[in-house]
């Protein structure tokens, strides 16, 4: 594929237009940086009748900074800062609550674990690392689990994430956004090589910049414009909740089993639990499917025994959409002038929400700190000739 240069715009950006397709993380918190970077004239799309109906709405709700992948770590550290202190102006409570994460390793996988909690010690977020003996004191179902030893990061934690997106959208608002629920963007309007305006089933909305936000859609969204075809790929994952159970305390922090792929936290009286299960799945609505639950149960009794026989109450399935390498997707098209992404939000998006809507904000209106928007351009997926 060939490619040209990157789109950007002309004139003066504060009288210019951008419309964002989704009012999911992605979207809001990009039109919450737009309009508070100057820009009034931001119409956000949303297909649904309201906001987080898809991913941002069925997650795990967990502020996790420790993460293997450079970029993506600065960007969580990032993102939880601003959750530890949210702007004054604020409109929502969003009940952060930091009760802490364990991030459990095995033999093979603790070295890596170390490494990632040294760059993040070195980066100012306060880890340990600590035996399973210290753990088990800890949360003491730990009892018997296969793990060697574990990352204790107590400033990671759970947030309110209706109250989040909504303070996200409430703000960009008040600052002279439009939010349209119930328009689901059907056609790209492409003259001279660059998008112009957006259609709904009744509307056209002008259009100097387009932003694809549209999470699990946003492959769609791209080939609606002819854009750039960039290998995103939404993959389902299931979480269940347990009924109300007398030996869990509400203080226990996030334990994330890392060198088997499960984990657990408080919730409502009982407990959530992923088997972080990843299977691709196409846009849309999710099912849940038995086969999880299997899953669940069979990870559960091998990685923590002393939780087996678990009072499931609800199960709710949801879509991460990944790139090939995990990372982003932020930044102009490098085929069709005006289109920019921000997509690829993978397991993060409630964690990264605000860095993301920071640095996509920052690259629009041509001011990105540049090593940061490098690692997660789309322009990595190009073959240049
Ligand atoms: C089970 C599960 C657990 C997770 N746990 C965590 C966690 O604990 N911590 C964490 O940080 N992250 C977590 N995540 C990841 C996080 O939820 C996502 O990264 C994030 O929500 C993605 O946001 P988004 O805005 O990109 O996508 P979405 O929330 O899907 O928003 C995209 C929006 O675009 C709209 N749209 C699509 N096409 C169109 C169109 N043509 N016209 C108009 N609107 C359109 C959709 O309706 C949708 O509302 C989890 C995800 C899942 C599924």
């Amino acid at each position: 594929m060939l490619a040209i240069l990157p789109s950007n715009w002309e004139g003066n950006t504060s009288t210019r237009r951008c419309v964002i397709i989704g009012a999911g993380f992605a979207g809001a918190a990009t039109a919450y940086y737009l309009t508070r970077f100057g820009l009034s004239r931001v119409v956000v799309l949303e297909q649904e009748p309201v906001a987080g109906v898809h991913a941002s709405g069925r997650n795990a709700a967990m502020v996790r900074q420790v993460v293997y992948d450079d970029a993506i770590a600065a960007m969580a550290r990032e993102g939880a800062s601003f959750l530890q202190q949210l702007p004054t102006d604020w409109p929502l409570p969003t009940g952060f609550e930091q009760s802490g994460s364990l991030l459990l390793a095995d033999a093979t996988t603790a070295p890596k674990l170390q490494q990632a909690g040294r760059k993040a010690a070195d980066a100012g977020v306060p880890v340990q690392w600590r035996s399973i003996e210290h753990l088990r004191q800890h949360v003491p179902v730990l009892a018997e689990a296969p793990v060697q030893a574990g990352l204790w990061c107590p400033t990671d934690g759970v947030v309110d994430i209706h109250n989040l997106l909504q303070g996200y959208l409430n703000l960009a608002v008040a600052a002279g956004a439009e939010v349209r629920y119930a328009s689901k963007v059907r056609r790209i309007v492409v003259r001279g090589e660059a998008v112009r305006a957006v259609q709904t089933e009744e509307d056209e909305f002008e259009a100097d910049v387009l932003v694809n936000a549209a999470g699990a859609w946003a492959g769609e969204v791209g080939r609606l414009a002819e854009a750039a075809d960039i290998p995103l790929t939404p993959f389902r994952r299931h979480l269940f909740v347990t009924q109300e159970l007398p030996w869990v305390e509400a203080s226990w922090p996030i334990v994330w089993d890392l060198a088997h792929d499960i984990y657990f936290r408080p919730e409502s009286g009982g407990l959530l639990l992923s088997p972080c299960d990843e299977t691709p799945h196409p846009p849309g609505s999710t099912v849940t499917d038995p086969a999880a639950l299997e899953m669940l149960a069979e990870k559960v009794t091998r990685c923590f025994p002393r939780l087996s026989s678990l009072p499931i109450r609800r199960s709710w399935s949801g879509l991460r959409t990944m790139a090939p390498d995990h990372r982003f997707v932020i930044g102009w098209d490098p085929m069709r002038k005006g289109f920019f992404w921000v997509a690829g939000l993978g397991g993060h998006g409630v964690t990264v929400g605000s860095s993301v809507g920071r640095l996509a904000a920052q690259s629009i209106l041509g001011n990105a700190d540049p090593p940061r928007a490098f690692a997660a351009s789309p322009d990595r997926f190009i073959t240049k000739l």
